[in-house]
């Protein structure tokens, strides 16, 4: 049985600088996806390593963070039925290359670095993104 989810959704650097925020806004609305709450922010670079802290072993994690810290970012809480899942078949494969055609990915991405959207993987995950940007 389907359920309504939120998960938090993250248009990044390359797409902002781009100019594409509002299209892919459009993408998420067009699928059906509330924008529940949405802003424009700029992280530092500890704060990116602090969000991305699951991917601290990894080969590309510094120059990850580097990425998401070097400029603005629209980070949004999309509420849909099985939004967490919905929204990672929306975005497609981490890689542009391997990226279904029609998803988010495919269409904006440059390279698996600069892949435009970030989307939670899990419901906890989804939890915990969630309060990262939006606790008050
Ligand atoms: N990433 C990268 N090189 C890689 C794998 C991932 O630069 O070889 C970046 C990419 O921006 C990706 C992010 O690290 O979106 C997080 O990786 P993950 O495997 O969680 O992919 P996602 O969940 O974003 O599809
Ligand atoms: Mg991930």
């Amino acid at each position: 049985m389907s359920k309504i989810q939120q998960t938090l959704s993250i248009i990044k650097p390359d797409a902002v600088e781009r100019n594409l925020s509002e299209e892919i806004k459009n993408e998420f609305k067009n699928n059906n996806f509330d924008i529940l709450k949405e802003k424009k922010v700029k992280i530092s670079k500890s704060e990116a390593e602090k969000f991305y802290q699951v991917h601290q072993s990894k080969p590309f994690y510094n120059d990850l963070c580097e990425y998401l810290s070097s400029g603005p970012i629209v980070v949004m809480v999309l509420e849909k039925n099985d939004a967490i899942l919905e929204n990672r078949k929306l975005m497609g494969a981490t890689d542009p290359i391997k990226a279904e055609e029609g998803t988010l990915r495919k269409k904006y991405g440059i390279s698996i670095d600069k892949n435009s959207v970030h989307g939670s993987d899990s419901l906890d995950n989804a939890k915990i993104e969630i309060d990262f940007f939006f606790k008050d």
